[in-house]
């Protein structure tokens, strides 16, 4: 199904938002579709992973909510495709996600120590559902928005080439620094220094 959605009135820009059936983990994820082909053959696409605290609630925890508004202005305005997975807290759920909060403010676990603990990997996603997604829409090659070549990774395992890796800003505010950094660790290129006197 495809429904266009109004996302900002002072433009004309419409999304197209699309909906899937039989996705391999039957969630609700869905495509916004931004003129894909409008800049050019190769589509540029996002893939966000939900965050319920951070998009709609703007926490400044992490960066998400930063990463959605800077894809959103980027693919609305160049055209694109923005997945968005309901991979609520990598893949764990937003109460396991504020539990992990829990323990990473009473221990000082990093976020993906604190999932650990809590007995899931570091990061539970796959990017089998957004692989699925694109092949229904027609695209087998991507240029892709992120900093995290795991999603490079995971697209290319199920059969979408990734052409470029075009990178994110670095949304650096006192508050998401050390979730930054344990990015950083789990291998995200980010452009962000060790030192914690900085
Ligand atoms: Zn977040």
């Amino acid at each position: 199904m495809r429904v266009p959605v109004s996302l900002d009135d002072s433009k004309e820009a419409v999304a197209t938002f699309v909906t899937f059936d039989h996705l391999h983990d039957h969630k609700e994820h869905i495509a916004i579709l931004f003129d894909p082909y409008k800049g050019s053959a190769t589509p540029t696409v996002r893939i966000h992973s939900e965050c319920l605290t951070g998009d709609v609630f703007h926490s400044l925890r992490c960066d998400c909510r930063q990463q959605l508004t800077e894809a959103l202005e980027m693919l609305s305005g160049q055209g694109g495709i923005l997945l968005y997975m309901r991979h609520e807290g990598r893949g764990i759920g937003l109460y396991n996600k504020l539990d992990a909060y829990h323990l990473q403010i009473e221990k000082g676990l990093d976020t993906f120590s604190a999932n650990k603990e809590l007995g899931y990997e570091g990061d539970l996603r796959s990017y089998e559902e957004a692989s699925q997604m694109l092949a229904a829409l027609g695209i087998k090659k991507v240029k892709l928005l992120t900093n995290n070549p795991a999603k490079v990774n995971g697209l290319q395992q199920y059969g979408i080439e990734v052409s470029e890796m075009i990178p994110t800003r670095l949304g650096e505010t006192k508050h998401n620094r050390s979730y930054l950094l344990s990015k950083k660790r789990s291998g995200h290129n980010l452009n962000i220094s060790d030192d914690l006197s900085a």
